[in-house]
């Protein structure tokens, strides 16, 4: 039989082709709980998707990925209903995948790509995941969700973060909603309580927007500005960056990758700033030559396997630019 979550238009079944090593068992006891995870890794990330995740996880030594059911933020379908997040489906819920530890025995693995933390779920994500809630139900696979945070041993885990319960009725409570433009404050009111995140206006709007106001001292019948206050605050740019040549160890830009694969052949000033740059913090490449070659390209991946296990290609890039500059500042260069 097939269940309706499978069914779903934004569904691809990748149980046969995603990365394995071996073979999770099966389940025991059937499935109580729908778990929901998010991957901490930006959604926008290269690697920020199952097939990525699958290859990371086995490198822990796990049979394949850790989840049955991915969603991908950054993969976009048309579907009859209009922009849905991809989903796709690696593990048979019947296998007892690693997710949960010790609950692992009774509860679906479901992640959802992102690092929310930082990134907000999208509209397109926010229907995906309450479609396929709505279809487990229907299905009668499980019998309540949680979080992983909410999964017993782990409330320390900063997992999934997004209000996952929220999603669940994202499409029902689609419909518009009209902000006036002024409100009147009412007691125990604060900025942060009408700050309005479906609106997308936040506290920093309404404080620009209300110039007069003294956002610590909210009078009841107070009038603030509201709908107007969308946008009203435009962040400051960042303070520029130092330039590269201040730093003891200078990173290039641009891409850089193996001589032999694609890069270019000869002795570069570039290639030498990044040799010195990993030997100074001990992912030794040998000599400083300016030559990407075997050593170099060894020790870009074993920069990146510590610090963005997601991106491992040892290629040097922006995101690998990042990160060294991030760790050479912590080591005090
Ligand atoms: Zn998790």
């Amino acid at each position: 039989m097939t269940y309706k979550f499978e069914n779903l238009p934004q569904l691809v079944d990748n149980r046969r082709t995603i990365p394995k090593d071996g073979n999770y068992s099966k389940r025991t006891r059937s499935i109580t709980t729908r778990v929901w995870h998010h991957s901490l890794t930006k959604k926008t990330l290269g690697g920020s998707d199952a097939a990525s995740f699958a290859k990371y996880h086995i490198s822990l030594g796990w049979p394949s990925i850790g989840y049955h059911i991915i969603i991908e933020p950054k993969n976009i379908v048309n579907t009859p209903k209009g922009k849905r997040a991809r989903i796709v489906y690696a593990n048979d819920i019947s296998l007892r995948t690693y997710h949960v530890g010790n609950s692992n025995q009774f509860a679906l693995g479901m992640c959802v790509a992102g690092d929310y933390r930082y990134d907000d779920l999208d509209d397109a994500t926010k229907a995906t995941i309450d479609e396929l809630q709505e279809a487990l139900v229907s299905d009668g696979i499980g019998k309540e969700d949680k979080s992983h945070n909410e999964m017993a041993g782990y409330s320390w885990k900063s997992c999934c973060v997004f209000n996952y319960k929220e999603a669940f009725k994202f499409l029902d409570a689609k419909k518009p909603s009209v902000v006036p433009g002024t409100y009147k404050i009412q007691e125990g009111d604060t900025f942060w309580g009408i700050a309005n995140n479906d609106e997308g206006i936040t506290v920093n709007d309404l404080i620009t927007s209300n110039p007069n106001v003294n956002p610590a001292k909210l009078q009841i019948g107070q009038v603030i500005n509201l709908g107007k206050a969308k946008n009203a605050y435009t962040p400051k740019p960042a303070t520029p960056k130092k330039p590269q040549s201040t730093y003891k160890y200078p990173l290039p830009a641009g891409v850089w990758r193996h001589y032999k694969k694609g890069g270019k052949s000869g002795s570069f000033n570039e290639v030498e700033q990044i040799q010195r740059a990993l030997n100074a913090i001990y992912f030794k490449c040998g000599k400083v030559d300016g030559w990407y070659g075997d050593l170099l390209e060894d020790a870009v991946r074993r920069f990146q396997l510590i610090y963005m296990p997601y991106e491992v290609d040892g290629v040097y890039g922006p995101n690998t630019k990042k990160k060294l500059q991030a760790v050479l500042k912590s080591k005090g260069y």
